[in-house]
């Protein structure tokens, strides 16, 4: 009797739902379990956008992949995935190859410049720590730069965030609290400091009622926060971002300049399957592979269509759905171990809240519309179920926001 090896890529929310869920429901001898992530820790994606204004310390949104694996029934390997053999069963990473009887793909997203000039070269993106980081230090030096220059350049002061889905908004909330905390450091007067959100959508965050996009806008610009809607941002360059305003180009100038219009699925899901859009692949009900029962892909990289026929969109991407799919899938892979059948994934949406800061946010809940103090202890509750979920009671006290 050979033990089935399952294989699982990327400890984000999908990839490490799955794994600590399946260690609780198999014992050593029914599988073996190798997981594989990039780096040795998790981080919380969700709470990039405040790594990236530097609200919060990088450290507090990361923990040990090793803290919430159970080292008896799962292996890990720190390494970079860099191909997928879907027919000969084998992944290769920068520490070798791996062969897999189940294979789990939780490799997350990336940002979607859309072919956008000059946008991959000049503009920053939220992506991963590191990204979120560079963010947080490229401002920080030109606040520095402004305040030793005998010469003022205004551009220093200058950020531009293209995009107003949630990401940049969060972003801007999360801005506009720090730059106070800037200004004082280095000396720097508010008015000169300013915050742009450029979106191409006469309308933002289409998904809440006319009241909530009032209340948050509202909120944004009276900490100073300028946005432009209706104004499709077409290039990048060293400037700034070059947009189309009334049918004429012209460049936004700023020497801090950040991408937040869109996420695709990792770039690897285009190069390993056939037919896959912008890095995501339509999952079966049971989320594997067309084709590939031993298959599954779960996260930002997969697409779970809601609706019928020619009216089936896809679900938003989101944690959330992540770890319901991981949560899933690990009942799933149990059942396959068990020679038993596969279930449908029913994605259960709870609803969503969009933070406007450390302590203000908008949100529509369990039916119900929630703003101010109320939706961002909302927004606290939601970061923090996920870590518990993931990391037990402990870890939520340690690294949660309410606790
Ligand atoms: P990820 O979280 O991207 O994890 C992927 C993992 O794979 C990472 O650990 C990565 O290091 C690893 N990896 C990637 N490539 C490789 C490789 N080649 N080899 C090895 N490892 C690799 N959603 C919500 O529901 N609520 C929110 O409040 C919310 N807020 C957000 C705020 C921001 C700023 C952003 C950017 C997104 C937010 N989202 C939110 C969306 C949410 O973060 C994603 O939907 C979620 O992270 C997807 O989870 P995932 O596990 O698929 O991927
Ligand atoms: P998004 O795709 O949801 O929003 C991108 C925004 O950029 C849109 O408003 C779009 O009109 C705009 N845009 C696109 N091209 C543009 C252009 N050329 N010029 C100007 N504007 C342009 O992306 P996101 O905000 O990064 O969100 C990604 C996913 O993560 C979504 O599924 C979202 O729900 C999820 N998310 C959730 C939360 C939360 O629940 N609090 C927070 C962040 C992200």
């Amino acid at each position: 009797f050979e033990r089935k090896k399952i294989l699982v890529l990327g400890a984000g929310y999908a990839g490490l739902q799955t794994v600590v869920k399946l260690q609780k429901l198999v014992s050593v001898q029914d599988c073996e379990i190798t997981l594989i992530n990039k780096n040795s820790y998790h981080y919380e994606s969700t709470w990039l956008h405040e790594t990236a204004a530097g609200t919060i310390n990088y450290e507090q949104g990361i923990y040990p992949i090793t803290s919430v694996i159970d080292a008896s029934k799962v292996k890990f390997v720190p390494a970079e995935v860099t191909a997928i053999d879907k027919d000969n069963q084998t992944v290769n990473t920068t520490q070798g190859e791996f062969s897999f009887d189940y294979l789990v793909m939780a490799l997350g997203f990336e940002s979607e410049t859309f072919g956008i000039t000059g946008m991959d070269e000049h503009a920053m993106s939220i992506t991963n720590v590191e990204s979120a980081r560079k963010i947080k230090q490229h401002i920080e030096e030109r606040f520095a730069h402004y305040s030793e220059s005998e010469v003022k350049d205004p551009n220093d002061l200058k950020i531009i965030v293209g995009g107003a889905g949630f990401t940049g908004v969060e972003l801007l909330g999360e801005l506009a609290e720090r730059v106070p905390e800037l200004c004082s450091q280095y000396n720097v007067n508010a008015e000169d400091v300013k915050l742009i959100c450029i979106e191409a959508a006469p309308k933002m965050l289409p998904m809440f009622s006319e009241e909530l996009v009032n209340y948050a806008v509202n909120a944004l610009e009276s900490k100073g926060v300028e946005f432009k809607l209706a104004t499709p941002i077409v290039a990048a360059n060293e400037q700034g971002f070059v947009v189309k305003e009334n049918d004429e180009e012209k460049t936004i100038e700023a020497n801090t300049a950040i991408w937040t219009a869109g996420v695709r699925g990792n770039a690897l899901m285009d190069t390993s399957f056939d037919g896959v859009k912008r890095g995501r692949i339509i999952v079966e009900d049971d989320l594997s592979i067309e084709g590939y029962p031993n298959i599954f892909v779960i996260g930002d990289c997969s697409a779970v269509m809601n609706g019928e026929g020619e009216n089936a969109r896809p679900y938003p991407t989101t944690a959330q759905i992540a770890m319901q799919q991981g949560d899933h899938l690990a009942k799933n892979l149990k059942a396959v171990l068990d020679g038993d059948k596969t279930s449908k994934f029913n994605y259960d949406e709870k609803g969503t809240v969009c933070s406007l800061g450390p302590n203000d946010a908008v949100g529509h809940v369990m039916g119900k519309d929630l703003q101010g103090k109320k939706a961002s202890f909302m927004k606290k509750v939601i970061d923090t179920r996920a870590i518990y979920k993931i990391g037990g009671p402990l870890l939520a006290y340690k690294k949660g926001k309410v606790l």
